[in-house]
Protein backbone atom coordinates (compact mmCIF):
# COMPACT_ATOMS: atom_id res chain seq x y z
CA UNK A 1 0.00 0.00 0.00
CA UNK A 2 1.27 3.30 -0.62
CA UNK A 3 2.76 5.18 2.52
CA UNK A 4 0.60 8.54 2.44
CA UNK A 5 -2.70 5.93 2.15
CA UNK A 6 -1.12 4.24 4.81
CA UNK A 7 -0.40 7.11 7.21
CA UNK A 8 -4.33 9.07 6.15
CA UNK A 9 -5.91 5.44 7.34
CA UNK A 10 -3.90 5.13 10.21
CA UNK A 11 -4.65 8.38 11.62
CA UNK A 12 -8.39 7.90 10.55
CA UNK A 13 -8.71 4.48 12.48
CA UNK A 14 -7.13 6.29 15.79
CA UNK A 15 -9.23 9.23 15.06
CA UNK A 16 -12.77 7.66 14.29
CA UNK A 17 -12.40 4.43 16.03
CA UNK A 18 -15.75 3.94 16.85
CA UNK A 19 -17.00 4.74 13.64
CA UNK A 20 -17.20 1.36 11.86
CA UNK A 21 -19.25 1.75 9.00
CA UNK A 22 -17.05 5.16 8.01
CA UNK A 23 -13.75 3.32 8.27
CA UNK A 24 -14.78 0.41 6.08
CA UNK A 25 -16.16 2.40 3.58
CA UNK A 26 -13.17 5.01 3.84
CA UNK A 27 -10.72 2.22 3.93
CA UNK A 28 -12.03 0.15 0.57
CA UNK A 29 -11.94 3.52 -0.89
CA UNK A 30 -8.10 4.56 0.28
CA UNK A 31 -6.26 1.07 -0.29
CA UNK A 32 -8.08 0.79 -3.81
CA UNK A 33 -7.11 4.30 -4.42
CA UNK A 34 -2.86 3.45 -3.64
CA UNK A 35 -1.86 2.94 -7.03
CA UNK A 36 -3.40 6.18 -8.24
CA UNK A 37 -1.87 7.77 -5.53
CA UNK A 38 1.98 6.30 -6.41
CA UNK A 39 2.05 8.09 -9.83
CA UNK A 40 0.41 11.46 -8.25
CA UNK A 41 3.01 12.97 -5.76
CA UNK A 42 0.90 16.28 -6.42
CA UNK A 43 -1.75 14.61 -4.10
CA UNK A 44 0.42 14.33 -0.97
CA UNK A 45 1.95 18.07 -1.35
CA UNK A 46 -1.18 19.25 -1.32
CA UNK A 47 -3.26 17.15 1.70
CA UNK A 48 -6.29 16.22 -0.79
CA UNK A 49 -6.65 12.82 0.47
CA UNK A 50 -6.71 14.11 4.30
CA UNK A 51 -9.18 16.40 3.78
CA UNK A 52 -11.02 14.49 1.45
CA UNK A 53 -12.26 11.89 4.20
CA UNK A 54 -12.63 15.01 6.30
CA UNK A 55 -16.42 16.53 6.07
CA UNK A 56 -16.75 20.18 4.94
CA UNK A 57 -19.33 20.72 7.40
CA UNK A 58 -21.51 18.13 9.93
CA UNK A 59 -24.84 19.56 11.04
CA UNK A 60 -26.06 17.92 13.85
CA UNK A 61 -29.90 18.70 15.68
CA UNK A 62 -32.69 17.55 17.94
CA UNK A 63 -36.08 17.28 16.06
CA UNK A 64 -38.73 17.29 18.53
CA UNK A 65 -42.43 16.36 17.36
CA UNK A 66 -45.78 15.29 19.37
CA UNK A 67 -46.60 11.80 18.33
CA UNK A 68 -50.67 10.77 18.11
CA UNK A 69 -50.93 10.15 21.64
CA UNK A 70 -50.04 13.96 22.30
CA UNK A 71 -46.58 12.57 23.46
CA UNK A 72 -43.43 14.68 22.97
CA UNK A 73 -40.61 12.70 21.36
CA UNK A 74 -37.13 13.20 20.36
CA UNK A 75 -34.73 11.93 17.52
CA UNK A 76 -30.90 12.96 16.50
CA UNK A 77 -30.86 14.42 12.83
CA UNK A 78 -28.08 14.82 10.79
CA UNK A 79 -26.47 16.31 7.56
CA UNK A 80 -23.35 15.44 6.56
CA UNK A 81 -22.08 17.91 3.76
CA UNK A 82 -19.14 16.17 3.28
CA UNK A 83 -17.33 17.42 -0.46
CA UNK A 84 -18.34 20.62 -2.40
CA UNK A 85 -15.45 20.28 -4.83
CA UNK A 86 -17.52 19.67 -7.82
CA UNK A 87 -20.88 20.85 -7.19
CA UNK A 88 -23.39 21.17 -4.64
CA UNK A 89 -23.84 18.95 -1.61
CA UNK A 90 -25.92 16.17 -2.70
CA UNK A 91 -27.38 12.95 -1.33
CA UNK A 92 -30.60 11.29 0.72
CA UNK A 93 -31.89 11.75 3.64
CA UNK A 94 -32.34 8.23 5.63
CA UNK A 95 -34.98 7.27 8.20
CA UNK A 96 -34.55 4.86 10.17
CA UNK A 97 -34.06 3.50 13.60
CA UNK A 98 -30.09 2.66 12.87
CA UNK A 99 -29.50 5.70 11.74
CA UNK A 100 -25.88 7.56 13.45
CA UNK A 101 -23.12 9.02 12.56
CA UNK A 102 -21.28 6.84 11.44
CA UNK A 103 -23.77 5.85 9.10
CA UNK A 104 -24.51 9.19 7.40
CA UNK A 105 -20.71 10.02 6.87
CA UNK A 106 -19.90 6.26 5.03
CA UNK A 107 -23.00 7.37 3.30
CA UNK A 108 -21.85 11.00 2.29
CA UNK A 109 -18.26 9.54 1.33
CA UNK A 110 -19.61 6.83 -1.06
CA UNK A 111 -21.85 9.57 -2.82
CA UNK A 112 -18.99 11.83 -3.11
CA UNK A 113 -17.49 9.18 -5.69
CA UNK A 114 -21.13 8.15 -7.28
CA UNK A 115 -21.63 11.72 -7.93
CA UNK A 116 -18.82 12.25 -9.78
CA UNK A 117 -19.02 9.03 -12.01
CA UNK A 118 -22.53 10.24 -13.08
CA UNK A 119 -20.58 13.64 -14.93
CA UNK A 120 -22.85 15.63 -13.58
CA UNK A 121 -21.94 18.83 -11.00
CA UNK A 122 -22.75 17.73 -8.01
CA UNK A 123 -21.05 17.24 -4.54
CA UNK A 124 -21.36 15.04 -1.66
CA UNK A 125 -23.37 14.79 0.89
CA UNK A 126 -25.60 12.73 3.07
CA UNK A 127 -28.64 12.90 5.79
CA UNK A 128 -31.28 11.98 7.83
CA UNK A 129 -32.41 10.72 11.53
CA UNK A 130 -32.81 8.01 13.86
CA UNK A 131 -36.59 8.05 13.15
CA UNK A 132 -38.38 4.92 12.95
CA UNK A 133 -41.02 5.17 10.80
CA UNK A 134 -42.99 2.02 10.77
CA UNK A 135 -46.46 2.21 12.15
CA UNK A 136 -46.81 5.34 11.93
CA UNK A 137 -49.77 7.37 11.02
CA UNK A 138 -49.50 9.73 8.13
CA UNK A 139 -49.99 12.78 10.31
CA UNK A 140 -47.08 11.60 12.33
CA UNK A 141 -44.89 11.26 9.10
CA UNK A 142 -46.00 14.92 8.73
CA UNK A 143 -45.81 16.14 12.00
CA UNK A 144 -42.02 14.12 11.82
CA UNK A 145 -41.05 16.10 8.48
CA UNK A 146 -42.36 19.55 9.29
CA UNK A 147 -40.23 19.15 12.58
CA UNK A 148 -37.22 17.84 10.81
CA UNK A 149 -37.38 20.52 7.84
CA UNK A 150 -37.64 23.30 10.54
CA UNK A 151 -33.97 22.85 11.43
CA UNK A 152 -33.11 21.30 7.78
CA UNK A 153 -33.94 24.48 5.98
CA UNK A 154 -31.55 26.47 7.50
CA UNK A 155 -28.73 24.37 5.99
CA UNK A 156 -30.11 23.74 2.40
CA UNK A 157 -30.87 25.77 -0.78
CA UNK A 158 -30.83 24.75 -4.57
CA UNK A 159 -27.38 25.66 -5.15
CA UNK A 160 -25.95 24.80 -1.71
CA UNK A 161 -27.59 21.54 -0.90
CA UNK A 162 -30.16 19.29 -2.62
CA UNK A 163 -31.36 16.23 -0.61
CA UNK A 164 -33.24 13.52 -1.60
CA UNK A 165 -35.21 10.31 -0.70
CA UNK A 166 -33.25 6.87 0.77
CA UNK A 167 -34.27 4.39 3.21
CA UNK A 168 -37.77 5.49 4.66
CA UNK A 169 -37.88 8.39 2.56
CA UNK A 170 -39.84 8.21 -0.01
CA UNK A 171 -42.79 10.50 -2.19
CA UNK A 172 -44.81 11.12 0.68
CA UNK A 173 -41.70 12.01 3.22
CA UNK A 174 -40.28 14.14 0.57
CA UNK A 175 -43.29 15.87 -0.34
CA UNK A 176 -43.96 16.39 3.40
CA UNK A 177 -40.42 18.09 3.70
CA UNK A 178 -40.96 20.19 0.57
CA UNK A 179 -44.18 21.59 1.69
CA UNK A 180 -42.34 22.96 5.31
CA UNK A 181 -39.28 24.26 3.49
CA UNK A 182 -41.84 26.52 0.69
CA UNK A 183 -43.62 27.32 4.09
CA UNK A 184 -41.03 28.78 5.96
CA UNK A 185 -38.83 30.23 3.16
CA UNK A 186 -41.58 31.06 1.05
CA UNK A 187 -39.80 30.38 -2.29
CA UNK A 188 -40.86 27.11 -4.76
CA UNK A 189 -37.15 25.76 -6.12
CA UNK A 190 -35.68 22.65 -6.66
CA UNK A 191 -34.07 22.37 -2.97
CA UNK A 192 -35.14 18.46 -3.14
CA UNK A 193 -35.18 15.63 -5.72
CA UNK A 194 -37.71 12.73 -5.82
CA UNK A 195 -40.59 15.08 -5.56
CA UNK A 196 -44.10 14.05 -7.17
CA UNK A 197 -44.92 15.47 -10.88
CA UNK A 198 -47.03 17.63 -9.51
CA UNK A 199 -44.81 20.40 -8.27
CA UNK A 200 -41.50 19.49 -10.19
CA UNK A 201 -40.42 15.72 -10.12
CA UNK A 202 -39.12 14.45 -13.01
CA UNK A 203 -40.42 11.40 -14.49
CA UNK A 204 -38.35 8.61 -14.14
CA UNK A 205 -36.95 9.24 -10.71
CA UNK A 206 -38.99 6.38 -8.87
CA UNK A 207 -37.54 4.26 -11.46
CA UNK A 208 -34.89 4.97 -11.60
CA UNK A 209 -32.19 3.70 -9.09
CA UNK A 210 -33.49 0.94 -9.99
CA UNK A 211 -33.86 0.45 -13.79
CA UNK A 212 -30.18 2.26 -13.76
CA UNK A 213 -28.77 -0.65 -11.64
CA UNK A 214 -30.17 -3.37 -14.60
CA UNK A 215 -28.90 -1.06 -17.07
CA UNK A 216 -25.40 -1.31 -15.63
CA UNK A 217 -25.73 -5.07 -14.93
CA UNK A 218 -27.05 -5.80 -18.79
CA UNK A 219 -23.59 -3.61 -19.62
CA UNK A 220 -21.79 -5.92 -17.67
CA UNK A 221 -23.54 -8.66 -19.04
CA UNK A 222 -22.73 -7.74 -22.52
CA UNK A 223 -19.03 -7.34 -21.93
CA UNK A 224 -18.08 -9.85 -19.69
CA UNK A 225 -20.36 -13.00 -21.00
CA UNK A 226 -21.45 -11.98 -24.38
CA UNK A 227 -25.47 -12.72 -23.24
CA UNK A 228 -28.19 -10.14 -21.75
CA UNK A 229 -30.94 -10.90 -19.18
CA UNK A 230 -32.79 -13.97 -20.77
CA UNK A 231 -33.74 -16.55 -18.83
CA UNK A 232 -31.24 -15.30 -15.92
CA UNK A 233 -32.17 -16.62 -12.77
CA UNK A 234 -31.99 -13.43 -10.48
CA UNK A 235 -32.79 -12.92 -6.76
CA UNK A 236 -33.36 -9.15 -5.55
CA UNK A 237 -33.16 -8.61 -1.42
CA UNK A 238 -35.68 -5.76 -0.36
CA UNK A 239 -38.99 -4.91 -1.61
CA UNK A 240 -38.55 -0.88 -1.15
CA UNK A 241 -37.92 1.32 -3.71
CA UNK A 242 -34.13 0.30 -5.39
CA UNK A 243 -35.84 -3.21 -5.35
CA UNK A 244 -39.37 -3.17 -6.55
CA UNK A 245 -38.01 -1.03 -9.92
CA UNK A 246 -34.87 -3.30 -10.33
CA UNK A 247 -37.32 -6.12 -10.47
CA UNK A 248 -39.52 -4.53 -13.10
CA UNK A 249 -36.42 -3.83 -15.35
CA UNK A 250 -35.26 -7.34 -14.72
CA UNK A 251 -38.34 -8.59 -15.71
CA UNK A 252 -38.99 -6.39 -18.64
CA UNK A 253 -35.42 -7.34 -20.03
CA UNK A 254 -36.62 -11.57 -19.76
CA UNK A 255 -34.97 -12.29 -16.47
CA UNK A 256 -36.61 -15.02 -14.58
CA UNK A 257 -36.75 -13.09 -10.73
CA UNK A 258 -37.42 -15.73 -8.28
CA UNK A 259 -37.03 -13.88 -4.39
CA UNK A 260 -37.22 -10.95 -2.29
CA UNK A 261 -37.22 -9.90 1.04
CA UNK A 262 -37.87 -7.06 3.49
CA UNK A 263 -36.22 -7.28 7.30
CA UNK A 264 -38.77 -9.67 8.39
CA UNK A 265 -38.12 -12.45 6.11
CA UNK A 266 -37.70 -13.27 2.33
CA UNK A 267 -40.14 -15.02 -0.19
CA UNK A 268 -38.79 -17.59 -2.90
CA UNK A 269 -41.50 -17.92 -5.60
CA UNK A 270 -40.27 -20.52 -8.37
CA UNK A 271 -42.60 -18.98 -10.71
CA UNK A 272 -41.32 -15.93 -10.65
CA UNK A 273 -42.21 -12.91 -8.69
CA UNK A 274 -45.86 -11.16 -8.88
CA UNK A 275 -44.47 -8.00 -9.12
CA UNK A 276 -48.42 -6.55 -8.96
CA UNK A 277 -48.50 -8.37 -6.04
CA UNK A 278 -45.49 -7.35 -4.26
CA UNK A 279 -46.16 -3.20 -5.30
CA UNK A 280 -49.45 -3.97 -3.46
CA UNK A 281 -48.41 -5.08 -0.45
CA UNK A 282 -44.94 -3.08 0.30
CA UNK A 283 -45.87 0.25 -1.58
CA UNK A 284 -49.92 0.52 -1.15
CA UNK A 285 -50.25 -1.17 2.07
CA UNK A 286 -47.21 -0.30 3.60
CA UNK A 287 -47.19 -4.30 4.57
CA UNK A 288 -44.75 -7.04 5.47
CA UNK A 289 -43.62 -9.34 2.48
CA UNK A 290 -44.77 -12.23 4.37
CA UNK A 291 -48.25 -11.61 3.24
CA UNK A 292 -47.27 -12.65 -0.49
CA UNK A 293 -46.32 -15.56 0.76
CA UNK A 294 -49.68 -15.83 2.46
CA UNK A 295 -51.22 -15.23 -1.01
CA UNK A 296 -49.02 -17.30 -3.45
CA UNK A 297 -48.10 -20.59 -3.39
CA UNK A 298 -44.06 -19.90 -2.56
CA UNK A 299 -41.96 -20.71 0.31
CA UNK A 300 -41.32 -18.09 2.81
CA UNK A 301 -37.71 -18.04 5.43
CA UNK A 302 -38.18 -15.91 8.24
CA UNK A 303 -34.67 -15.09 7.65
CA UNK A 304 -33.86 -12.23 5.50
CA UNK A 305 -30.15 -13.46 4.83
CA UNK A 306 -31.71 -16.73 3.82
CA UNK A 307 -32.41 -15.22 -0.02
CA UNK A 308 -28.58 -15.85 -0.23
CA UNK A 309 -29.27 -19.38 -0.41
CA UNK A 310 -31.29 -19.43 -3.09
CA UNK A 311 -29.51 -20.71 -6.26
CA UNK A 312 -29.58 -17.74 -8.76
CA UNK A 313 -27.14 -16.57 -12.07
CA UNK A 314 -27.12 -13.03 -10.39
CA UNK A 315 -27.52 -11.10 -7.42
CA UNK A 316 -28.56 -7.67 -7.05
CA UNK A 317 -28.37 -6.62 -3.15
CA UNK A 318 -30.95 -3.57 -2.86
CA UNK A 319 -32.03 -3.66 0.84
CA UNK A 320 -29.33 -2.57 2.98
CA UNK A 321 -25.16 -2.09 4.23
CA UNK A 322 -23.45 -5.68 5.12
CA UNK A 323 -26.57 -7.71 3.99
CA UNK A 324 -24.75 -9.90 2.21
CA UNK A 325 -21.57 -11.33 5.04
CA UNK A 326 -18.72 -14.66 3.96
CA UNK A 327 -21.09 -17.38 4.38
CA UNK A 328 -23.73 -15.82 1.98
CA UNK A 329 -21.05 -15.36 -0.27
CA UNK A 330 -20.35 -18.45 0.01
CA UNK A 331 -23.49 -20.08 -0.86
CA UNK A 332 -23.90 -17.78 -3.72
CA UNK A 333 -20.78 -18.88 -5.14
CA UNK A 334 -21.61 -22.60 -4.38
CA UNK A 335 -25.05 -21.85 -6.57
CA UNK A 336 -23.19 -21.00 -9.36
CA UNK A 337 -24.08 -17.11 -8.81
CA UNK A 338 -21.47 -15.14 -11.57
CA UNK A 339 -22.65 -11.68 -11.16
CA UNK A 340 -23.41 -9.37 -7.89
CA UNK A 341 -24.34 -6.00 -8.77
CA UNK A 342 -25.30 -3.93 -5.92
CA UNK A 343 -28.54 -1.86 -5.56
CA UNK A 344 -27.95 -0.36 -2.15
CA UNK A 345 -25.22 0.98 -0.82
CA UNK A 346 -22.42 -1.22 0.53
CA UNK A 347 -24.58 -3.87 1.08
CA UNK A 348 -21.36 -6.65 0.43
CA UNK A 349 -18.84 -6.48 3.38
CA UNK A 350 -15.76 -6.56 2.82
CA UNK A 351 -14.53 -10.66 3.64
CA UNK A 352 -17.74 -11.54 1.57
CA UNK A 353 -16.53 -8.84 -1.40
CA UNK A 354 -12.39 -10.30 -1.44
CA UNK A 355 -14.28 -13.68 -1.54
CA UNK A 356 -16.43 -13.20 -4.69
CA UNK A 357 -13.74 -11.45 -6.60
CA UNK A 358 -11.94 -14.15 -5.77
CA UNK A 359 -14.01 -16.87 -7.14
CA UNK A 360 -14.28 -14.43 -10.05
CA UNK A 361 -17.70 -13.38 -9.93
CA UNK A 362 -18.56 -10.65 -11.95
CA UNK A 363 -19.00 -7.39 -9.07
CA UNK A 364 -20.90 -4.23 -9.94
CA UNK A 365 -20.18 -2.18 -6.80
CA UNK A 366 -23.11 0.16 -5.51
CA UNK A 367 -21.44 3.61 -5.91
CA UNK A 368 -21.30 3.15 -9.90
CA UNK A 369 -24.33 0.27 -10.37
CA UNK A 370 -26.64 2.41 -8.16
CA UNK A 371 -25.80 5.85 -9.71
CA UNK A 372 -29.00 5.69 -11.89
CA UNK A 373 -31.11 7.24 -8.70
CA UNK A 374 -28.61 10.66 -8.03
CA UNK A 375 -27.82 10.64 -11.89
CA UNK A 376 -31.62 11.39 -12.54
CA UNK A 377 -31.79 13.81 -9.58
CA UNK A 378 -29.28 15.38 -11.32
CA UNK A 379 -31.52 15.27 -14.39
CA UNK A 380 -34.06 16.54 -12.15
CA UNK A 381 -32.54 19.87 -11.01
CA UNK A 382 -31.79 20.43 -14.45
CA UNK A 383 -35.63 20.55 -15.23
CA UNK A 384 -36.19 22.66 -12.16
CA UNK A 385 -33.35 25.00 -13.48
CA UNK A 386 -34.70 24.91 -16.92
CA UNK A 387 -38.72 25.04 -15.53
CA UNK A 388 -39.27 22.27 -18.35
CA UNK A 389 -40.24 18.50 -17.97
CA UNK A 390 -38.79 16.22 -20.01
CA UNK A 391 -40.94 13.02 -21.38
CA UNK A 392 -40.39 9.40 -19.60
CA UNK A 393 -38.82 8.54 -23.32
CA UNK A 394 -35.95 11.43 -22.67
CA UNK A 395 -35.10 11.38 -19.32
CA UNK A 396 -35.03 7.42 -19.74
CA UNK A 397 -32.73 7.55 -22.74
CA UNK A 398 -30.37 9.78 -20.63
CA UNK A 399 -30.21 7.74 -17.44
CA UNK A 400 -29.39 4.45 -19.66
CA UNK A 401 -26.68 6.27 -21.71
CA UNK A 402 -25.36 7.58 -18.23
CA UNK A 403 -25.29 4.08 -16.58
CA UNK A 404 -23.76 2.47 -19.78
CA UNK A 405 -20.95 5.55 -19.54
CA UNK A 406 -20.48 4.52 -15.95
CA UNK A 407 -19.86 0.76 -17.13
CA UNK A 408 -17.13 1.59 -19.37
CA UNK A 409 -16.12 4.40 -17.47
CA UNK A 410 -14.95 2.24 -14.80
CA UNK A 411 -14.17 -0.82 -17.11
CA UNK A 412 -11.84 1.04 -18.81
CA UNK A 413 -9.79 1.95 -15.72
CA UNK A 414 -10.02 -1.52 -14.36
CA UNK A 415 -8.78 -3.04 -17.65
CA UNK A 416 -6.10 -0.03 -18.44
CA UNK A 417 -5.18 1.83 -15.64
CA UNK A 418 -5.31 -1.94 -13.83
CA UNK A 419 -4.46 -4.73 -15.66
CA UNK A 420 -7.34 -6.54 -14.06
CA UNK A 421 -10.90 -6.05 -15.77
CA UNK A 422 -12.48 -7.48 -13.03
CA UNK A 423 -11.55 -4.88 -10.50
CA UNK A 424 -14.48 -2.81 -11.02
CA UNK A 425 -14.20 -1.79 -7.53
CA UNK A 426 -10.93 -0.07 -7.52
CA UNK A 427 -11.96 1.01 -10.97
CA UNK A 428 -14.68 2.79 -9.61
CA UNK A 429 -13.05 4.70 -6.32
CA UNK A 430 -10.06 5.47 -9.16
CA UNK A 431 -12.24 7.02 -11.72
CA UNK A 432 -14.74 8.96 -9.22
CA UNK A 433 -12.08 10.03 -7.45
CA UNK A 434 -9.86 11.73 -10.44
CA UNK A 435 -12.06 14.70 -11.06
CA UNK A 436 -12.64 15.37 -7.37
CA UNK A 437 -8.80 15.16 -6.95
CA UNK A 438 -8.58 17.98 -10.32
CA UNK A 439 -10.93 20.22 -8.50
CA UNK A 440 -9.81 20.34 -5.32
CA UNK A 441 -6.62 20.74 -6.72
CA UNK A 442 -7.58 23.46 -8.92
CA UNK A 443 -9.41 25.11 -5.93
CA UNK A 444 -6.85 25.49 -3.42
CA UNK A 445 -6.65 24.50 -0.03
CA UNK A 446 -9.45 24.69 2.05
P1 LIG B 1 -36.67 1.67 1.04
O1 LIG B 1 -36.87 2.19 2.41
O2 LIG B 1 -37.63 2.02 -0.01
O3 LIG B 1 -36.56 0.07 1.09
C1 LIG B 1 -35.64 -0.61 1.86
C2 LIG B 1 -36.01 -2.07 1.76
O4 LIG B 1 -34.99 -2.89 2.35
C3 LIG B 1 -37.30 -2.41 2.49
O5 LIG B 1 -37.97 -3.40 1.79
C4 LIG B 1 -36.78 -2.95 3.83
O6 LIG B 1 -37.68 -3.81 4.47
C5 LIG B 1 -35.60 -3.72 3.33
N1 LIG B 1 -34.62 -4.04 4.37
C6 LIG B 1 -34.09 -3.23 5.31
N2 LIG B 1 -33.20 -3.92 6.03
C7 LIG B 1 -33.18 -5.17 5.53
C8 LIG B 1 -32.45 -6.34 5.83
N3 LIG B 1 -31.56 -6.36 6.82
N4 LIG B 1 -32.67 -7.44 5.07
C9 LIG B 1 -33.56 -7.43 4.07
N5 LIG B 1 -34.30 -6.36 3.75
C10 LIG B 1 -34.09 -5.25 4.47
O7 LIG B 1 -35.18 2.10 0.64
P2 LIG B 1 -34.55 2.20 -0.80
O8 LIG B 1 -35.05 1.11 -1.66
O9 LIG B 1 -34.65 3.60 -1.24
O10 LIG B 1 -33.00 1.95 -0.47
C11 LIG B 1 -32.43 0.64 -0.42
C12 LIG B 1 -30.92 0.76 -0.53
O11 LIG B 1 -30.57 1.41 -1.76
C13 LIG B 1 -30.24 1.59 0.56
O12 LIG B 1 -28.95 1.04 0.81
C14 LIG B 1 -30.08 2.95 -0.08
O13 LIG B 1 -29.04 3.69 0.51
C15 LIG B 1 -29.74 2.53 -1.50
N6 LIG B 1 -29.96 3.54 -2.52
C16 LIG B 1 -31.20 4.11 -2.69
C17 LIG B 1 -31.40 5.05 -3.69
C18 LIG B 1 -32.74 5.61 -3.98
O14 LIG B 1 -32.85 6.32 -4.99
N7 LIG B 1 -33.76 5.35 -3.20
C19 LIG B 1 -30.27 5.52 -4.52
C20 LIG B 1 -29.04 4.78 -4.33
C21 LIG B 1 -28.91 3.86 -3.34
P3 LIG B 1 -38.79 -3.27 5.53
O15 LIG B 1 -39.98 -2.96 4.67
O16 LIG B 1 -38.96 -4.41 6.44
O17 LIG B 1 -38.21 -2.05 6.17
Amino acid sequence: MNSYVERVLENLKNKYGNEKEFLQASEEILVSLSPYVDKHPELEKNGILERFVVPERIIMFRVAWVNDKNEVEVNNGYRVQFSSAIGPYKGGLRFHKSVNLSIIKFLALEQILKNSLTTLPMGGGKGGCDFDPKGRSDMEIMRFCQAFMTELCKHIGQFTDVPAGDIGVGAREIGYLYGQYKRIRNESVGVLTGKKLSFGGSLVRTEATGYGLCYFTLEALKTYKKTDFKNKRVIISGSGNVAVYACEKAQQLGAHVVAMSDSDGCVYDENGIDLALIKEIKEIKRGRIKEYAERKHCVYYDKPADIWQIKCDIALPCATQNEIDLNSAISLVNNGCFMVCEGANMPTDKEATAYLLKNKVIFGPGKAANAGGVATSGLEMSQNSLRLSWSFEEVDKKLQDIMVGIFHNIYDVAKNELGNEYDLVSGANIAGFKKVADAMLSQGIM
